[in-house]
């Protein structure tokens, strides 16, 4: 009984503490967004549309990329179909925090290959208002989760699983399987090192 009264007179105070509180749109508005799939699903083209869209409503874009991966060129995010922007590349998510204040959105490429901190690092851009827009490859070579997507699909608000076609029956691919025969989880490659398969030919080939 007596921890019941207690209870009700801390629900008493919260509800006290949200009527004092004024929310200002633009914190409200902020959200963290997170495009993920497998290899050749297309992550990357969504992202620059969706920093295309953002630029020509006016916001002001930044774009982050882990330094780790050079695949097209240094300073800028490139999709398979070869569409392109300028980015920066940084070698710990910290460093995002360095920059993120002077931009409206902060975009952020093949995320899977961020340190811990970017789980952290997208939950303060987005609560000072900021939107974040995500893409990475949501499993490893082995169907494995990779890096922190897991968490970033915990606190994102809009999640947007992509497939890819699978190589052998044209199914929906969600398996980016390795060809080549490098053992390390970071191995940057093209069609040449991966196949995009469905759930089906992946645990066929794999179980082989
Ligand atoms: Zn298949």
């Amino acid at each position: 009984m007596q921890k019941l009264e207690k209870l009700e007179i801390s629900q008493k105070t919260d509800v006290n503490i949200l009527r004092r509180t004024t929310f200002s749109p633009r914190v409200k508005n902020a959200q963290i967004k997170l495009i993920c799939g497998p290899m050749f699903s297309g992550k990357t083209t969504h992202l620059l549309k969706a920093v295309n869209q953002e630029r020509s409503a006016g916001k002001k874009v930044f774009v982050f990329k882990p330094k780790l991966d050079d695949r097209y060129a240094e300073e800028a995010v490139v999709s398979h179909d070869k569409n392109q922007v300028e980015a920066y590349p940084v070698s710990k998510s910290v460093e995002i925090l360095d920059y993120f204040m002077n931009a409206d959105v902060v975009a952020i490429d093949e995320v899977q290959f961020f340190d811990e901190q970017i789980v952290e690092v997208c939950q303060k851009v987005a609560n000072s208002g900021k939107t974040v827009i995500a893409a990475g490859l949501d499993m490893d070579y082995l169907g494995r989760p990779f890096g922190q997507i897991p968490m970033l699909l915990t606190v994102a608000d809009d999640i947007k699983k992509l497939n890819s076609v699978c190589t052998f029956c044209s199914g929906k691919a969600r398996f980016s399987h390795r060809i080549s025969q490098d053992n390390g989880i970071v191995v940057l490659g093209e069609k040449d090192k991966y196949v995009p398969l469905c759930r089906s030919c992946y645990h066929e080939l794999k179980d082989k």
